[in-house]
């Protein structure tokens, strides 16, 4: 044993650190590609990217030269005092990828700081075109846009919010759009159409003068499990936003910046929003960083009426943004949006082989490299497995036994279901995918035995 790992073994337990509970980790030593290796040696591939983070892998050199030239140059600089050519580059790159006008760019340090950003900034516009009436922010039930008190306000999670809920403004919730748990004779447009119709009756219900924003993810992330809503969803949600004259916040946060094949999944279905917050892929692990994007006729105004109430200390830090440059460059030259697309459709292709052998497993959904299963008692009625099983945990612990990650949550619709997320970096080849799906299949059979489930051979 090496003079660091015995001091780090040592002053492990107990530890001085903390996360959610007292489960502990295996130290990492290294990483590179798609693998993690601990202090003993072990490798694990990042099915998950982290959670949905590492989108080009570990080690990248073209991003650690980036940062490395950055470091040299300047690491930090605060933004009221300088501003900064990373920033900047970073800026006008982001906005020449999204729709005209859409190019106004805010910089922060992760997903929760750039939704509390687009939420801020959706009521300062409120405030500067006489519209002060308007403070409620509609979300969807399931749904996770953050830890911080605004962004969780918005959140549709209960474990997550209920012992916050007096410090939070109790902010209206629709039903996310979980239409593959729906036993009615409607065609999935219909249902789609039917879910949208939702934030029409919410908008009445609440006074359409009161109503600010609807905010949602284009494709569910971890609350939901990778859920694509039927196309007719996405169009009529525009319609309803435009009607009353609500503004569209699309968290972007795990699906965006190339993760389903398109720089935003909105993409996939022409649909424009307002504002948009963006994080984890953006500097893809390499360093924190996140965005609100928001269209040039919402910030114009605000900085007229004296300017955005709203900022944070790193905002802009030089390394983390060259950083997410590197990182663009690295997603458009290798054209990693198309390796998404094509990995994606093997690896998903892969998910229903599985279906098709464990009859435990209820759906298989996603778009690109963000896809999901999901387990149940039963496929007929959709019934999730027994909460005293665990799936979520046991089936992940199985996997990482076995060297592979993966994400999983239990919560869905109106039941507590348990899905997981299988969403390996970007630049996963056929060789890796077919490891993944074969370590999968192993642990899914591990697991059924356990749980006294069947599967087929
Ligand atoms: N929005 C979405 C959709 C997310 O998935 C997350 C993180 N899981 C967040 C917001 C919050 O991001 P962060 O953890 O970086 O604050």
């Amino acid at each position: 044993m090496t003079a660091t790992t015995a001091i780090a073994a040592e002053t492990r337990d107990p530890s001085n650190l903390f996360y959610q509970s007292r489960t502990r980790r295996p130290i990492v030593a290294r990483a590179e590609g798609i693998y993690f290796w601990d202090r003993d040696g072990r490798r694990y591939i990042d099915g998950s990217s982290g959670a949905m983070v590492a989108n080009i892998g570990h080690g990248n050199p073209r991003v650690l030269a980036a940062m490395r030239q950055q470091m040299e140059e300047t690491t930090f600089a605060y933004r009221l005092h300088f501003e900064n050519e990373a920033a900047e580059t970073l800026a006008r790159r982001i906005a020449q990828r999204l729709p005209e006008g859409l190019d106004r760019v805010f910089f922060v340090s992760g997903g929760s700081e750039a939704v509390e950003s687009c939420l801020k900034l959706a009521r300062q516009h409120a405030l500067a075109t006489g519209q002060a009436g308007r403070y409620k922010v509609i979300s969807r039930y399931p749904s996770y846009h953050g830890a911080t008190l605004g962004a969780l306000a918005v959140t549709g999670y209960t474990p997550m919010t209920a012992p916050f809920a007096p410090m939070m403004q109790e902010m209206p919730k629709i039903p996310a759009p979980t239409c593959y748990l729906d036993s009615d004779s409607l065609d999935w447009k219909a249902r789609g159409l039917r879910y949208a119709e939702m934030l029409r009756a919410e908008i009445r219900r609440q006074g359409p003068e009161t109503v600010l924003a609807f905010i949602m993810e284009p494709v569910g992330g971890a609350s939901t499990g990778a859920l694509v809503a039927p196309d007719s969803y996405y169009a009529r949600i525009r319609e309803i936003c435009d009607e009353y004259g609500i503004l569209l916040i699309l968290d972007e946060v795990m699906s965006g910046v190339g993760r389903t094949g398109r720089f935003l999944a909105a993409e996939h279905w022409n649909l424009r929003p307002d504002i948009v917050a963006l994080s984890k892929g953006f500097a893809a692990g390499y360093a924190p960083l996140g965005a609100m994007v928001a269209d040039r006729r919402l910030v114009e105004p605000v900085l007229d009426a004296g300017g955005f109430i709203h900022g944070h200390t790193y905002a802009g830090n030089p390394l983390a943004c060259a950083a997410g440059l590197a990182v663009l460059e690295e997603i458009e030259s290798r054209d990693l949006m198309g390796n998404a697309t094509r990995m994606g459709g093997l690896l998903k292709s892969g998910l229903a082989g599985l279906m098709a052998r464990c009859p435990f497993i209820g759906d298989v959904r996603g778009l690109g490299l963000l896809l999901a299963f999901e387990t149940v008692t039963d496929r007929q009625t959709m019934q999730p497995l027994p909460p005293a099983l665990n799936a979520h945990s046991r089936l992940v612990e199985i996997a990482y036994e076995k060297g592979l990650i993966i994400y999983s949550r239990r919560t869905r619709g109106g039941l507590e279901g348990d899905h997981f997320m299988v969403c390996p970096p970007m630049i996963v080849d056929e060789a890796e995918i077919a490891e993944i799906l074969r370590l999968l299949e192993e642990s899914l059979v591990i697991f059924a035995a356990e749980a006294g489930l069947s599967t087929l051979p």
